[in-house]
């Protein structure tokens, strides 16, 4: 087989739009092949950071950011904490429009609108067949077709994954509802077993979402009808997107001589948080420089090294949360060094080990802190306890 293109990239999300940066920008001939026509609806909360973003791209997001965030709210039950953020990089993006201007910067040839039905691998190259009975042909391919990817079932990889089932609405609420989240997304723990809700705020709406491990059937509907009034927003009549978050568990192999796996494809979405835009945009880098430096066998090393080890760790952090909920919840989302470690999680600069060296190191200095904090409210009231708690932790 005499291949057609360097690259054949199937799925244009985070991970393949980013694998087609990086591979045309080198030069390389590369074929993307999406199934919808961009811009797309994608059922994702679109959290994001913004340093992360220019860590990896050398041109601005600002013409799609939706909103900035300037503290996050974090509920259990009547709980209800707000961690102020001073100089917070975290973002909200409409993935329609994100997914559209990533894969605008592409040099690459588009396919869209046309899924990818069957994968032939030989010794020397990759065939595809598309739904509107197209062939194609490339040296490799890259599989960052998503959660139920298509290319992965194809070349036998990926059987066993564990799947988070997830719901996200999206809501138009009246202004003085859309007030009271904007800039501030909201977390809500304690509901649901292996999982939370959210409320994260756009420029004209509210997207709001649940994802959970293991719920039973309608489960995570009713908490959504049941939950969302105590914040004043009424998700009847609304519609609800249904889409797996395939979580990380380091088991599998996401590579054959010819075929790479990227993404939600290669199941790499954070254990804890469902995060997945940052394991997607970095594994479709890596997935690049593996071809271009000619060592595609070296992908799964690269990956196992800049995700894996960190998402281990992350599997313990979500084991020990999701089993001790209130506990945690009670000792961490208080504390905003917790927030900041996390912060720092989401825009690549820190790994989960240290975020948990962070957790623990700072619980004992953040429970003396408090007591001063609660001492010093005793003479100088509330106020003087929210001034000081600003003055302290002001998280960035
Ligand atoms: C409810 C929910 C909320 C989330 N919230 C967040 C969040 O706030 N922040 C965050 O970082 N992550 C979040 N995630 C996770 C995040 O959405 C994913 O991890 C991310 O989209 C993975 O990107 P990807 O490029 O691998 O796959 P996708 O974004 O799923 O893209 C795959 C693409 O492949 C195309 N495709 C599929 N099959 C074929 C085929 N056969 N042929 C051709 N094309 C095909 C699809 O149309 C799609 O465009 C959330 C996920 C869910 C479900």
């Amino acid at each position: 087989m005499n291949p057609t293109y360097d690259v054949i990239i199937v799925g244009a999300g985070p991970a393949g739009a980013t694998a087609a940066y990086f591979l045309g920008n080198a030069g390389r001939r590369v074929l993307v092949i999406e199934k919808a026509t961009q811009p797309r609806y994608k059922t994702c909360g679109g959290g994001l950071s913004l340093s992360f973003l220019k860590s990896q791209f050398s041109f601005s997001f600002d013409p799609i950011i939706e909103t900035d965030v300037e503290a996050i709210i974090y509920a259990f039950g009547e709980s209800c904490v707000t961690v102020p953020l001073s100089t917070s990089d975290m973002r909200m993006v409409m993935r329609d429009r994100f997914d559209a201007y990533l894969l605008a910067h592409a040099q690459a040839e588009v396919w869209q609108g046309i899924s990818v039905r069957r994968v032939t691998e030989t010794s020397t190259g990759v065939m595809v067949e598309t739904s509107d009975g197209r062939t194609a042909s490339g040296a490799f391919l890259i599989g960052a077709d998503g959660a139920n990817s298509v290319v992965a079932h194809a070349v036998g990889l990926r059987r066993g994954k564990r799947l988070v089932a997830a719901i996200e609405i999206e809501v138009s609420v009246p202004v003085e509802v859309m007030d009271r989240f904007a800039k501030k997304p909201v977390f809500i723990f304690g509901e649901v077993r292996y999982g939370y809700a959210w409320i994260f705020p756009k420029a004209n709406h509210l997207s709001v979402g649940i994802a959970a491990l293991h719920p039973k059937p309608g489960e995570l509907q009713a908490i959504l009808h049941r939950v969302m009034p105590r914040y004043g927003i009424s998700v009847a009549g609304c519609q609800m997107h249904g889409h797996p978050i395939p979580i990380y568990t380091g088991r599998e192999a996401i590579t054959t001589r010819r075929v790479l796996l990227a993404g939600d494809a290669a199941g790499l979405a954070d254990p804890f948080s469902g995060e997945g835009i940052r394991l997607a945009i970095t594994s479709g880098r890596l997935a690049a420089e593996a071809i271009l430096a000619d060592q595609p066998e070296q992908y799964e090393k690269m990956i196992s090294r800049q995700i894996g080890f960190s998402q281990f760790w992350g599997m313990g952090v979500s084991w020990l949360f999701y089993h001790f909920q209130r506990a945690c919840f009670s000792l961490g989302a208080s504390n905003p060094f917790v927030t900041r470690a996390f912060i720092d999680l989401l825009s690549g600069r820190t790994r989960y080990p240290a975020v948990i060296l962070r957790i623990f190191v700072t619980l004992p200095l953040f429970l003396v802190v408090e007591a001063l904090i609660q001492l010093a409210g005793l003479v100088g009231g509330a106020d003087k306890m929210r001034w000081i708690r600003n003055k302290i932790y002001l998280t960035g």
